[in-house]
């Protein structure tokens, strides 16, 4: 049997792409298989057995000593700059702590969205103009290959050079890892972020590409545009000839998003997303009741190290966030992914016949594999996007305060 990843496990691979960053042989590459997702491939040609990718990948890890998010603090925060809060995904503390690093010496990993292949893509940025990239949440996966390897060779080469690596908690777990593997002596801030799951890009690709047909080449993909009020969820697309935009209850994109049937397999059962992954700020949307009128975005960052609770200091003290409040974990979380994602079976058929591109037709077969109270709910959700913006938002509110 191969002592590298194709060994088997009861976990399934989350496409991080440590595995590839640490074989020194170059047998692993990274490639979109075919359900969609960012996975390696071994040249077993090429492979020596060391087991050095197996000792990176959390599959081979037991993650049932991951200790849980508990008695952290966890800060309602957002950008002091109006324009920053604006363009960001919540309250903008990912631009506003990428800032203070890069201004600090700090190189910045994050993900930014490439228009040539429509992908997302893991990138290292320095300087304060590459920071406008990484603005706004991709909720789609990112290829992490060619970043990983230029942050070894660079770590490798530069021991003094320090690092902000964010990502989503299984790439900061296979980032941590990567470089406890390696030796690597760089001061690094790990920040994950809270993790609904990555969809398939056998959704992303039709969707894209039936927009680009409307739209003209696109200019801007927001995935998160706060212009219809915050807590709706909107998607944005600007082309050369008009723009799309539209809620998520009725965009196909969104919709299998949020109805968990094309997310990669790991994001079913994932303990790093409901566990306390090796970061030391986790940051999220601060959804909920807390700051149920806040139309504008307010991030969630939880400290979850001495450092991290810091670094989120350091940017209070330097106003470059405003902390609007503090809480315990918990109350953040009640509004966060933190179960197991039930319905994996229908997640399978919904991906085998995404495979035929016709992403309207696999919406209405796996809709009507819901039960009828659900459809119900759906359709009922859907229609209330015909009202005008401040109707939506009271019955939002009203649903809330019920619940
Ligand atoms: C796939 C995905 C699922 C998410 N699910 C949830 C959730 O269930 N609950 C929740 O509260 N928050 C979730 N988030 C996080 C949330 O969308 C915001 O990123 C977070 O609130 C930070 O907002 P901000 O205004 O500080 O970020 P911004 O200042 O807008 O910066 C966004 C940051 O996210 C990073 N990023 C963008 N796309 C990706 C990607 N595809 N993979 C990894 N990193 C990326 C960027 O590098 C940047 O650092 C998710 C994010 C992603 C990417
Ligand atoms: S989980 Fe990450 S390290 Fe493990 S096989 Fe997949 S890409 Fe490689
Ligand atoms: S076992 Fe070693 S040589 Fe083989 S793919 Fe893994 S890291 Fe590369
Ligand atoms: S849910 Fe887990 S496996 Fe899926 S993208 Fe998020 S952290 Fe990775």
């Amino acid at each position: 049997m191969h002592k590298n990843v194709t060994y088997p496990s009861a976990l399934a691979c989350t496409g991080c792409g440590a595995c590839s960053a640490t074989c020194s042989v170059g047998a692993i590459t990274l490639s979109i298989n075919n359900e969609g997702f960012y996975s390696p491939s071994v040249d077993h040609t090429k492979c020596v057995e060391c087991g050095a990718c197996q000792r990176v990948c959390y599959k081979y890890t037991d993650l049932s000593t991951l200790p849980t998010l508990g008695d952290q603090a966890c800060y309602a925060t957002c950008s002091s700059s109006a324009e920053t809060h604006a363009t960001t995904t919540s309250g903008g503390f990912a631009y506003e702590l990428s800032k203070w690093g890069v201004e600090s010496g700090y190189a910045v990993m994050g993900v930014i969205y490439d228009y040539a292949s429509d992908t997302a893509c893991t990138t290292i940025v320095d300087d304060i103009a590459g920071l406008e990239q990484l603005k706004g949440s991709k909720y789609i996966q990112s290829y992490t290959e060619e970043a990983l390897h230029n942050f070894v060779k660079r770590a490798i080469s530069n021991p003094s050079q320090r690092f902000i690596c964010i990502g989503t908690p299984c790439q900061i777990f296979g980032i941590r890892s990567l470089v406890e593997a390696k030796h690597l002596k760089n001061k690094i801030l790990y920040v994950d972020l809270f993790c609904h799951g990555v969809p398939s890009y056998l959704v992303w690709d039709p969707y894209v590409k039936q927009q680009r047909e409307r739209l003209g080449e696109i200019k801007s993909v927001n995935f998160r545009y706060k212009g219809n009020g915050w807590h709706q969820y909107s998607i944005r697309l600007v082309g050369e000839r008009s723009t799309y935009c539209n809620y998520a209850y009725n965009d196909p994109f969104y919709r299998y998003f949020f109805d968990n049937v094309a997310l990669n397999t790991s994001c079913y059962t994932c303990k790093l997303r409901q566990r306390r992954a090796p970061s030391d700020i986790r940051i999220g949307d601060f959804l909920g009741r807390a700051y149920e009128d806040r139309e504008d975005g307010i991030s969630a960052a939880v400290a979850v190290t001495p450092n991290g609770k810091n670094v989120i200091a350091e940017l209070a003290n330097n106003q470059r966030v405003n902390i609007v409040g503090e809480h315990t974990v918990e109350e953040c979380l009640k509004s966060q992914s933190t179960d197991d994602y039930n319905g994996i079976d229908l997640r399978n058929s919904t991906i085998a016949r995404l495979t035929d591109g016709d992403i309207e037709a696999t919406k209405r077969w796996y809709v009507k594999q819901f039960s009828l109270k659900h459809r119900i709910y759906l359709h009922l959700k859907s229609l209330t996007t015909l009202l005008p913006q401040r109707w939506i938002i009271a019955l939002r509110r009203a649903r809330r305060a019920i619940r």
